[in-house]
This record gives C-alpha cells, structure tokens and sequence, in this order.
C-alpha cells in the first residue's frame, strides 16, 4: 500500500493529505517511461562505442585479412615489376642495340594509363583502406603497360631479326669469279686508265680472267640491267640486291640470266669477256651502296680463306694501271 502524501496548510495549520490528480499521474508516468528510454538508450550507445555487434567483428576480421591480402598482391607486384626492369634492360642494351635501334624512352615505358578520372570511382567508394588499393590498381595498370610495350619492342626486334636474315642474304658477300680462276689485277681508287693514260678513280675490281669463266651473283637479288655497248662497260649486268645495293659485272661474254629475274648468292649469271672499253680479257666489278660507288674489297669476307684475302688486300692496294 503507497504511503500518502502530505502538506502543511497554514490556513487550517494541519498536515492535509495531498491528492494526485489523473493529469498528475499521467505526466508523473511519462516522465518516468522517458527516463527509463533515455537510461536503456544511453546504456545501448556506451554498449555499441566500445563493443562491435558480432557483425562488426566479422567483418573488421575480414577487413583485416583484405589488408593482409592487398599486402600480398603488392609485395608480389613489386617483385613482377623487378623482373619487367631487369627484361627491359636486355630489351634496351642487348637486343635493340644489336638491331641498332634506339633504347625506349624511359617516359614511355613509365607512362601510366589514364589519369585522376580513371580511379575516380575508387575515390567516390570512400574505402577504408583507399591509399592500399588505389596503389595496388595503379601498379598493376603501370605493369599491364610496361607489359605492352615490351611485347611491342619484341615483335618490332622480331621483324628485324627476319629482315636481317634476308639482308645477309642479299648483301654482297663472297668474290664475283673464282678466285683460282682469275687474278686480282687491278683494285679500288685511283689508277692509271689503260686507254687515256691519265690518274682517275678506278670504281671498282678487276679480275683478270679466260673469256668464259663463270661469274656469280655476289648476293641475292634482282636483275636490273643486262645491256650491251661497244663502249664503256661493255656487256654488263646489274643486280639490285635491295637494302641501298647494287653490284655491276661488266666486259662479260655471255649472260646467263635475263631482266628481272631474282637470283641468289653464288648463282652463275654469265661469263667473262674482254668487251667495251677492255685491254684484256677481266671481269670489272662494282658495289654501288646507296648510290656511291664504294671499295668492293669490303665485301667479299664469305667463300675465301683468310690467306686469299690477305692476297686480294695486296694487290687490291697496289696502285697499277686498271684493266
Ligand atoms: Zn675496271
């Protein structure tokens, strides 16, 4: 049973019972439920800023293992990156430098792709962990990059290697007649001509040799002039061999190979002569590189002994008449 209440009046001075009123008691009631809620709510939110629901924990736990992973991938990365560099270096020092082409530059192997706006959306994620990720993304746009343009540079190396067998190929490179069938009789440079008797630049070798001994195509190649003069160089022929080269045979006897048709080193395209401008049966023969005629002692090093270049060099540079 509540006790009563009481209050002093000081007009009957008694103590009278006080006497609630319904509006009293309801306000009394809710002032007590309000506290109660506000006590349970306060409780609940000191609970929840140091305790994680178990939710929260799992997933701070796997947040924590993302970390670790994320981690991983970049030390991982790193180490993908060390190789790439180490690749890049061979491409860069070994294998453009035997095609002679330049290195990469550095601007372009580093290059990023994309900017700000590609990561945009990771920004906007507002992730906790942004500057792991974001680092982890743009490294592996960085190594997605250095990754194309290297198997770029090794298809381009590619390409050359090929290129380069057929220019070995086609390049003079061996003596344009026998060398046990003829005889150096006249080298590169200036000689006395045979007819005029004056010193001029002799453009090229003579061979002295029996009318009819085999010539050969020095390189693969294409015919480009078979023609004949009473004059000059006589019956002669060309072979453009691509890549800036062209060698001329002339004074010959008899061609064996007609216009236009691709011949390959060693090939026999005719024989020698003594026709056009000659004072001897020989074999004339030049080296056109990129249009100037230049020493062809410099390219006959395949099908010769090193003794019968030595013998070639010789009398290549004897300073006699020419042919
Ligand atoms: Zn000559």
């Amino acid at each position: 049973m509540p006790k009563a209440k009481y209050y002093y009046d000081t007009d009957t001075c008694k103590y009278e019972p006080i006497r609630a009123t319904t509006r009293d008691i309801i306000i009394d009631g809710i002032m007590i439920t309000s506290l109660i809620i506000v006590a349970a709510l306060s409780v609940v939110i000191l609970y929840m800023s140091y305790f994680d629901s178990p939710k929260e924990s799992l997933l701070r736990a796997e947040n924590k293992k993302l970390h670790f992973y994320y981690n991983m991938l970049q030390k991982d990365m790193g180490d993908i990156s060390q190789t790439m560099s180490s690749l890049q270096e061979r491409d860069d020092h070994i294998y453009r430098t035997i095609y002679e082409q330049h290195p990469i530059p550095e601007s372009i192997r580093r290059a990023g792709i994309g900017g700000a706006e590609r990561y945009k959306h990771l920004h906007e994620a507002k992730l906790e962990d942004e500057e792991t990720i974001l680092n982890t993304v743009s490294n592996l746009d960085q190594l997605k990059r250095q990754m194309y343009i290297q198997t770029k540079s090794y298809d381009e190396i590619m390409g050359l290697a090929d290129n380069q067998q057929v220019m070995l190929a086609s390049i003079p490179a061996i003596p344009p007649i026998s060398t046990s069938q003829s005889y150096l009789a006249s080298g590169f440079g200036m000689r006395l001509h045979p007819i005029h008797k004056v010193r001029k630049l002799h453009t090229g070798l003579d061979f002295a040799a029996r009318i009819g001994t085999p010539i050969y195509a020095t390189g693969g190649g294409k015919i480009t002039k078979v023609s004949s003069s009473l004059h000059g160089y006589g019956k002669q022929i060309e072979i453009d061999h691509g890549f800036g080269f062209v060698t001329k045979y002339a004074h010959m006897s008899e061609f064996k190979v007609k216009i236009n048709q691709r011949v390959k080193r060693g090939e026999c395209i005719g024989y020698s002569g003594n026709t056009g401008g000659s004072t001897g049966p020989h074999l004339h023969y030049e080296v056109i590189k990129g249009h100037k005629k230049v020493n062809p002692i410099h390219y006959i090093y395949q099908d010769i002994t090193n003794k019968e270049y030595e013998t070639l060099l010789k009398r290549a540079s004897i300073e006699n008449e020419s042919l």
